[in-house]
């Protein structure tokens, strides 16, 4: 069976380094080390050690085809995306990532799709942006659940969702600048709280902000199964039918109404909540997805899955029907 993961991460092995190209900011950059491994250092800060699975295609490919994986969907971590720099500087660093992934899935067709990242607090730059990872075969942009603060449903990035339908890409929303951040550093809370909140925090302006209704040929993916959203969609559906004042300003249709409009993966890490989240949006909206390669991610693979008692049609929408509807492909694309 075709096995598509849809949510991993990958970052060039050579990058510039930004700050000192730029002349300010804490931008990214990998310091080397030692073998098979590299510092993410944020300006001079140490951020985080990565292994080599975070940049090397083929040590990737050795590792996931250990759990009968055939495709990944590739994208940046979120901490590059780096919309509080200058636009045009957010711009070249976008473009050098997204040539990268470009480059990488025209040397693996077959194994690697490639999901660009976008200047998205400047929407003119990323809409262009936009055109030319389309034009340089990416089949959809990941963006973050906010944009500096600001919330999906804001008027200045609907071009750029109203630009993926019409191009016909995929959107990728992931958690990243976690609220409540600074309050919560202990016990690994942005992490644990933070994103799952900022994903609801982003279906949600999404669904009141009215985006779906205006564009309903969009295709989006929510990370880690939709956070909370659909474990808390009695409540936000209550609010909406007792303070529509509040909650039904700019759209009047039930959030219960989306339900089996957007797409969530399986990173869930939970047999249980993967059955709820089955039967609240169906399993073609449910694509496998890992988080490869990092601790918090699936590394097996969907293997709890292997071991539910699915149909096979399930498990076949999980694993590869449901990603391919939302990224606009077909199976004899990667065959
Ligand atoms: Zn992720």
């Amino acid at each position: 069976m075709l096995k598509i993961d849809s949510h991993t991460h990958i970052i060039p092995k050579d990058m510039p380094n930004w700050s000192e190209k730029f002349g300010y900011g804490d931008f990214i950059y990998l310091q080397h080390h030692k073998e098979g491994f590299a510092k993410m250092m944020r300006g001079n800060q140490f951020f985080r050690e990565i292994k080599e699975n975070c940049w090397h295609p083929e040590v990737r490919i050795e590792e996931y085809q250990q759990f009968n994986t055939q495709v990944q969907v590739v994208c940046t971590i979120p901490v590059m995306f780096s919309y509080w720099a200058k636009p045009l500087d957010c711009l070249d660093l976008s473009r050098f990532l997204n040539d990268h992934l470009a480059a990488l899935s025209e040397d693996y067709p077959k194994q690697y799709i490639g999901l660009g990242t976008l200047p998205m607090h400047d929407t003119e730059l990323a809409v262009k942006e936009l055109e030319r990872c389309r034009k340089i075969g990416l089949k959809g942009v990941q963006i973050g659940s906010n944009i500096n603060d600001e919330n999906l449903n804001e008027e200045r990035f609907f071009p750029v969702f109203e630009a993926c339908e019409k191009l016909n890409m995929a959107l990728l929303v992931h958690p990243w600048n976690m609220m409540g951040e600074k309050s919560m550093q202990r016990y690994w809370l942005p992490w644990l709280v933070g994103m799952p909140a900022e994903t609801t925090r982003a279906i949600c302006s999404m669904i009141f902000g009215g985006i779906f209704e205006r564009l309903p040929k969009l295709r989006v993916n929510f990370a880690h199964a939709g956070g909370s959203f659909l474990t808390t969609i009695g409540r936000i559906q209550h609010g909406f039918d007792c303070r529509p004042d509040l909650v039904a300003i700019d759209n009047n249709i039930p959030p219960k109404n989306y339900l089996g409009k957007f797409w969530v993966d399986s990173v869930t890490h939970d047999p249980l909540m993967l059955d709820y989240v089955l039967k609240s949006i169906g399993s073609k909206r449910i694509t496998l997805g890992s988080d490869y390669p990092f601790p918090l991610g699936d590394l097996e693979i969907g293997k709890y899955i292997d071991e539910m008692d699915l149909k096979q049609e399930v498990k076949e929408d999980i694993y590869c029907n449901a990603s391919l509807e939302w990224l606009g492909m077909t199976k004899n694309d990667l065959l």
